[in-house]
Parts: structure tokens; C-alpha cells; sequence
């Protein structure tokens, strides 16, 4: 079994960042700008996007976080982000999910405008990732292509199996491992909670990614010795023994399913610093006009 290590190569791929950053600026003379809004104080929430801010000033680019009250009318955050839209200065703009009941997420996604969406969450880059054309992709499929990817994982002609169909993670992973490309080429079957038998598919994966918010659901039984194993799933579980109180587990039964997958990626440590990193190869791909060309 080989580890797939995110926070190793999201290191390495933020070093790299960093580098193309320092050209950037030479060239052009200002950093690549994240605009980041926060609506409310939800822990995990906040947790999320002080991460994104400390991201960006790891690697030099510039980033603006702006924070409101969890009452705050739709209106005034589709005023903030049409400001946002109409502001040279700022190259990707990110609403952190989840919003107050209240406020319409799709309303407020489709504001944003797609050349600056580097959530990738716009029905037009998604739309464009389907057909194949430059898009921005959602943080956390990029982030799994680009570990299966440098870890040269063969994608082509193999049986991918995909577990969950949420908009940000199972349904476009399903689409990019089936797309023509290097990594992907893939035969991809969707599963979801009306799936029957869901074994007698998982069992039939080389390469199962798995994103349910269920932990270690998936056990050794459901598994294909050598099977790449890719455990989007964090849910936190009360532990005593943690200064934090608490430990993160994956989808994944890792200890069991270890033994037989032929690579596998840890929880915390796998997908997690990957989308991390997939949300800056995103900005900086936006400041410099690569998806959506002048
Ligand atoms: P989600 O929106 O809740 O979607 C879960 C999906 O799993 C749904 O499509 C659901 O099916 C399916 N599902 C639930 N129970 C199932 C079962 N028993 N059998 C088959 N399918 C089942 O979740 P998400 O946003 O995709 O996130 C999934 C997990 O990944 C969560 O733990 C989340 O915290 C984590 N996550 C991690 C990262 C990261 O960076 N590491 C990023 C995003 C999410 P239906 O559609 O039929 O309901």
C-alpha cells in the first residue's frame, strides 16, 4: 500500500505557487487577489476561510475578507459581490458555504461572475467543465486530480467508482474522471443513497472515491485488493484524549482498508490540503486571464 500524501505534495504545489507568484508580480506589478465573504460565526465556517486567508499569504498573493452579520439582507451581500465583480483589483471572489437559511445560494453563486468564480461553483464553469472547454473546477475535484494525477495513478480505461453526488464534490469528480483527458478516461459509475447493493459496485472499483459524511463507512470487504482508495470524508468525533476535543475521521475505515488498497489517502492529510491548495491554482490561474482569455 502506498500512502497518497496531500499534505506533502500540496506543500510542494504551494512552493510552486509561490514561485509563479514572484514572477506574476514582477511582470505585472501586484499579487493575485482573493476576495473572501463570511455571513455569520459558524465554527467551522470561520475555521475554513481563516485557512484560506493564511493560504494566500503563504504564497504572496493578496486577500480581502469580508464579514457579515448572519442577518444580513440578500440584497446587500448581491450588492457586496456585484462590487466585488466590478472591481479590477480583485481576481477570484469565494462566498463560504453554508449561508443562512434566508439568503438563496443559488441566487448568490450566480452573481458571481464566472470569470472570477474560483470555487468553481457557477452553473457556467460547470457547464464549461462538462463540455470539455477551460473552467474553473471546484476546489475539491481539482485538488483529487491533480494528487491522483502527481502521484501517476493511470486513470485511462479504468473502472472509477464514485461515492455521493454533491455539487461540489461526487457529481463533477464523476464528470472529470470520465472526461477525454490524461487523467481521466475513466468508466465512472455515480452512486448515491438510492443505490442497491452498493458493495457489488465499490467492489468492482480500481479507483474509489468516496464522499458520503459517513465515517469508515466503507469497510475492507467493499474494497478490490489494489484498489486506489480516495476518502473525501471528514466528520469529527468526540475524543477526550485530543487537546481539541475531538478527532477527524474519514469515510474510510483506514486501518482495515489499508491493508488492502494499493494507494490510499489518509485522513486528516489527504484531500483536505489538496483543496486547499486547488482553491489558490485557482486565483492565480484567474489573475493571469488562463480560463477565461481576454
Ligand atoms: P453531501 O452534500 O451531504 O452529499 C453526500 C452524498 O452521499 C449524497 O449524494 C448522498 O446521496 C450520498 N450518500 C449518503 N449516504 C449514502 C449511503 N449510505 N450510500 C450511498 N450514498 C450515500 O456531502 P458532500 O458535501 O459531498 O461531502 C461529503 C463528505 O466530504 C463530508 O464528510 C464533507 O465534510 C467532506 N468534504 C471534505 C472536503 C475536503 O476538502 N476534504 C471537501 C468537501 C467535503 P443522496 O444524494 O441520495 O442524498
Amino acid at each position: 500500500m502506498q500512502l497518497l500524501d496531500g499534505k506533502g505534495l500540496a506543500l510542494e504545489i504551494k512552493g510552486e505557487i509561490a514561485e509563479q507568484t514572484k514572477a506574476y508580480k514582477q511582470k505585472f506589478s501586484r499579487e493575485p487577489h482573493l476576495a473572501a465573504i463570511l455571513v455569520g460565526n459558524d465554527g467551522a465556517s470561520e475555521t475554513y476561510v481563516n485557512s484560506k486567508v493564511k493560504d494566500c499569504k503563504e504564497v504572496g498573493f493578496n486577500s480581502s475578507l469580508y464579514r457579515f452579520k448572519k442577518d444580513i439582507k440578500e440584497d446587500e451581500l448581491l450588492f457586496t459581490i456585484d462590487t466585488l465583480n466590478n472591481d479590477v483589483d480583485i481576481d477570484g471572489i469565494l462566498v463560504q458555504l453554508p449561508l443562512p437559511k434566508h439568503i438563496n445560494v443559488e441566487r448568490v453563486i450566480e452573481r458571481i461572475k464566472p470569470e472570477k468564480d474560483v470555487d468553481g461553483f457557477h452553473p457556467v464553469n460547470v457547464g464549461r467543465m462538462t463540455k470539455n472547454l477551460p473552467a474553473f473546477i471546484s476546489a475539491t475535484p481539482f485538488g483529487i486530480l491533480k494528487l491522483i494525477e502527481r502521484n501517476g495513478i493511470e486513470t485511462n480505461g479504468k473502472h472509477c467508482v464514485v461515492l455521493g453526488r454533491s455539487d461540489i464534490v461526487g457529481r463533477p469528480m464523476s464528470i472529470l474522471m470520465s472526461r477525454s483527458f490524461k487523467t481521466g478516461n475513466s468508466t465512472v459509475t455515480l452512486c448515491h443513497s438510492k443505490t442497491k447493493n452498493l458493495s457489488e459496485f465499490t467492489r468492482k472499483a480500481d479507483i474509489l472515491i468516496v464522499a458520503l459524511g459517513k465515517a469508515e463507512y466503507v469497510t475492507a470487504d467493499m474494497v478490490k485488493e489494489g484498489a486506489t482508495v480516495i476518502d473525501v470524508g471528514i466528520t469529527r468525533v468526540t475524543d477526550k484524549t485530543k487537546k481539541s476535543g475531538y478527532r477527524l475521521l474519514g469515510d474510510v475505515d483506514f486501518k482495515e482498508v489499508s491493508k488492502k488498497a494499493g494507494y490510499i489517502t489518509p485522513v486528516p492529510g489527504g484531500v483536505g490540503p489538496m483543496t486547499r491548495v486547488a482553491l489558490l491554482l485557482n486565483t492565480l490561474k484567474s489573475a493571469r486571464k488562463e480560463v477565461y482569455t481576454n
